[in-house]
Parts: structure tokens; C-alpha cells; sequence
């Protein structure tokens, strides 16, 4: 049978860059992926372009019922150390907006940095491979593999969460950790398109295509200035997508489409300037002009001149377009969904090395554990640092 000191299952983010560290450490890693390549959602990721870290990236940033359990490992490997790694290997970024930084040419890019890494450090890659059974005991893990069986004495698991079961998500970390009894928080999907009850929908399915600047805040209180986007399900779009990480089922979300301006002001204002410009021409200079067309076909916008519209259309119109609340019908679900909340609850971790508190050598990394970051480079940063502490604390054994 053979032995490795390390065995990482999941080559994806986490997973590849831990097995780097760790094999780069002398520590001889077996990397196990059942897919047919490594890196599958960073290829995907960012258009093909990889948004690999934020700029801002600090706790803040992460939903978890623990919500200082990032903390560690977020400052001990910071985005500008990812940063620096891209540097050095050549790959020209840039940053889109809100400090979000990808790669000038390709997300492939990046899986060949990663596996660069994974060279340096040695480590044994081994993709197509089920895990079929996990036994410990007092030395460590065997795992049997299809085919044959492979020993170790610290088992990582990068196995992910269940985000897009087409690239290979799958809820084998879950399994692991309730096979080992550690705690499995319920898991929902995180940044993802709502979709619409039938009316609604029927309502809002001719703005398809249509894309606006909004403010968009969840009961919670928690907000984001973002494009939301009309789509043939119901919405989508950054701001759509930051706000479903915030939103349970049976919440409304309120939408403010006019986030720059006060639109009361603004009407005042060009009603004193050009009292017959029609309703209509005005706000156009503030919505989408399809917007505020299909809203005055629907009868949501009167068909009028400034002049002519009075003070309490004027105030129903300013409710519309900067309270707008919508109460949608659920989401798209794991299949468009880029991440899992809930995973392995972080209180049976220890957050400067990720391994389970109760069970020794057994170590968790990534999406699979309960820490889940906004859109824009969070979630892979996530990866990065929990990796390489988890890699840290297997230098140190
Ligand atoms: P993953 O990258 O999902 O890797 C898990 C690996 O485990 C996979 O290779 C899988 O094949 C393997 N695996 C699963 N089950 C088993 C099993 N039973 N046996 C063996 N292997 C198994 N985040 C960002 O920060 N920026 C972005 O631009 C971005 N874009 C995204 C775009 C899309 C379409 C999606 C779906 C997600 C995106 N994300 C992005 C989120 C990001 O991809 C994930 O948070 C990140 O990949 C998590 O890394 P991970 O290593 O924990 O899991």
C-alpha cells in the first residue's frame, strides 16, 4: 500500500494550492480529484478571465456563523501575497471595478501557475479517482481508492461545496466530516439569480436584457450598489447575486433603481427647467430609456409632461423606482449558483491550522467549510488562505 504524509482530496482551488505548499515543504502530497482535470471552477471562473482575489479582501467580506473564524488565516496569507505569486509567475491582471483582479489573458493562466506549484512541490496527481471508503485509526487514514488503497497520517479535504454539480461539485466533504462527527451546517445556494412568481415574472420578462445601477438591501439591512439585471427567469446581475447570500426564503428585498440621485429633486429641478418635457424624456436621463419605456407601457409611469404631473403621482412614481420590493420566488438554485453557504461548522476547527479539533490529522479547506465570501475574488481568496494555512500546520506536525 502506498503512503504519503499528505493525501488532499479536491484539486480544486484550496486543494491545489495546499498540495503545492505542502509538497513544496518535503512533504510527499497525493492530490486525488474524481474529475478529468484539475481546477475545473477556476477555468469557469470570472468569464474565463479568473477574478483570483479582491483588493479589500478582509473579513468583513465573508458570511459565517462564525464570523471571526477567518480572521487567522485571512491575515496570514493576504491577497497581496496571492498577488505577488501571480507576479512572479508573469500574469498580467487588471482590476474591473471594486478591487476585483483578474487575469489579462486567460483563467487558464492560473491553473497552470497552480500546477506549476504542484510540480515544485512534487506532489502526485491523481484525477479520475473516486474515494470509496475513509477508515482511521490510531496512525491515520487509509483510503481506498478505485483500484487499489493509499495510506497517510493527514488527510485534507478540498472536496468543495455544491455549486454546479456539472463541474464535479459533489457533497463528499459533508459526508467526511458527519462520518467523523463533526457538525454540518445547512447549506443553501449562495450568489445566485432570483427567480420570480408568475406574475411578476410575466410582469418584468419583457425587460429581459435590461441592466440598471441599483441599490439593493435585503430585511436584513445589509445592502449593495450594484448592476442588477432583468433576465427571462427574473433577476440577476452583482447586485442580484451579493444580495441571495443574504436573502431566506419568504424575504423581500427592496430595490432602489435610482441610487445616484434624489429623484424628487431631480423632477423639481427639470419640471422648473422645461415644464413640457414629457415625463418619460426626463427620466430617461436617469433609468435605461427600454426601462422607463416598458414601465410606461405597463401604466407604471404616466403618460405625461412635467407640468402635468402632479404631486402625488409624482411621490407614487418616486416609490416605485427607489422602494421598489420584490418578494421573489426562490433561486436558480445550485445549478447557476457560483458558491454554497453552510458547510462544516467552523466551531469543530481550529482556525490557524483547519484541522478538526476532535479527530487529529483530519483537515478541511475551502468552500466545503462554512465561510463564504461576496462576489468578486472573495471565495478564491478564501481558498488561497485557508490552503496555505492548513499547509503551515502541515509543516509543523
Ligand atoms: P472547488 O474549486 O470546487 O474544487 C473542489 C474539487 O473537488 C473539484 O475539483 C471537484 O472535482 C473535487 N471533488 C468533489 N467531490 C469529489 C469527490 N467525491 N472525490 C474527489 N474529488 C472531488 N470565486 C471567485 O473568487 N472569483 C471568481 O471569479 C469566481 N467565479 C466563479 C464562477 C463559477 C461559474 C463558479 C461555479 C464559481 C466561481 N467562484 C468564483 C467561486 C469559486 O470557484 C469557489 O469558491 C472555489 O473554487 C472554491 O474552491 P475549492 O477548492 O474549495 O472547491
Amino acid at each position: 500500500m502506498k503512503k504519503f504524509d499528505v493525501i488532499v482530496i479536491g484539486a480544486g482551488a484550496a486543494g491545489l494550492f495546499c498540495a503545492a505548499q505542502a509538497g513544496q515543504a518535503g512533504l510527499k502530497v497525493l492530490l486525488v480529484d474524481n474529475g478529468k482535470k484539475p481546477g475545473r471552477k477556476i477555468l469557469m471562473s470570472g468569464g474565463g478571465r479568473c477574478n483570483f482575489t479582491n483588493l479589500y479582501a478582509e473579513p468583513g467580506a465573508y458570511l459565517s456563523a462564525n464570523p471571526h473564524f477567518c480572521k487567522s488565516a485571512l491575515a496570514r496569507y493576504t491577497q497581496w501575497d496571492f498577488i505577488d505569486l501571480v507576479g512572479r509567475y508573469g500574469i498580467a491582471w487588471h482590476e474591473k471595478t471594486l478591487g476585483q483582479l483578474f487575469c489579462d489573458e486567460s483563467a487558464q493562466q492560473i491553473v497552470d501557475m497552480l500546477m506549476a506549484e504542484c510540480e515544485k512541490g512534487q506532489v502526485t496527481l491523481r484525477l479520475r479517482s473516486e474515494i470509496l471508503n475513509i477508515v482511521r485509526d490510531d496512525d491515520g487514514y487509509t483510503l481506498s481508492l478505485n483500484g487499489d488503497e493509499v495510506r497517510t497520517s493527514a488527510l485534507v479535504v478540498a472536496s468543495g461545496g455544491l455549486s454546479m454539480p456539472g463541474l464535479g461539485a459533489s457533497p463528499f466533504g459533508y459526508k467526511v466530516a458527519r462520518q467523523f462527527g463533526l457538525p454540518v451546517l445547512p447549506t443553501r445556494a449562495g450568489l445566485v439569480p432570483f427567480t420570480l412568481h408568475k406574475p411578476q415574472l410575466a410582469q418584468f420578462q419583457t425587460l429581459s436584457g435590461v441592466s440598471v445601477a441599483a441599490v439593493i438591501s435585503a430585511e436584513n439591512g445589509v445592502s449593495f450598489r450594484e448592476n442588477l439585471l432583468f433576465t427571462h427567469r427574473g433577476l440577476s446581475g452583482p447586485a442580484v447575486l451579493q444580495i441571495s447570500s443574504y436573502w431566506q426564503p419568504g424575504e423581500w428585498v427592496t430595490v432602489n433603481l435610482v441610487p445616484d440621485a434624489d429623484l424628487a429633486a431631480f423632477l423639481d429641478e427639470r419640471r422648473s427647467a422645461q415644464p413640457d418635457q414629457s415625463l418619460k424624456n426626463a427620466l430617461a436621463q436617469q433609468l435605461p430609456k427600454r426601462l422607463v419605456e416598458i414601465l410606461q407601457s405597463e401604466g407604471q409611469i404616466p403618460d405625461v409632461t412635467l407640468r402635468q404631473l402632479n404631486v402625488r403621482q409624482q411621490e407614487a412614481l418616486v416609490d416605485l423606482l427607489t422602494n421598489w420590493r420584490v418578494q421573489p420566488n426562490g433561486t436558480e438554485g445550485y445549478r447557476t449558483a457560483e458558491v454554497t453557504l453552510g458547510g462544516v461548522d467552523t466551531h469543530a476547527l481550529s482556525s490557524r491550522t483547519m484541522e478538526a479539533r476532535e479527530v487529529p490529522g483530519l483537515y478541511f479547506i475551502g468552500e466545503v467549510v462554512d465561510v463564504t465570501g461576496w462576489l468578486g475574488g472573495y471565495n478564491f481568496q478564501w481558498a488561497w488562505s485557508s490552503a496555505w494555512a492548513c499547509a503551515q500546520a502541515l509543516q509543523e506536525r
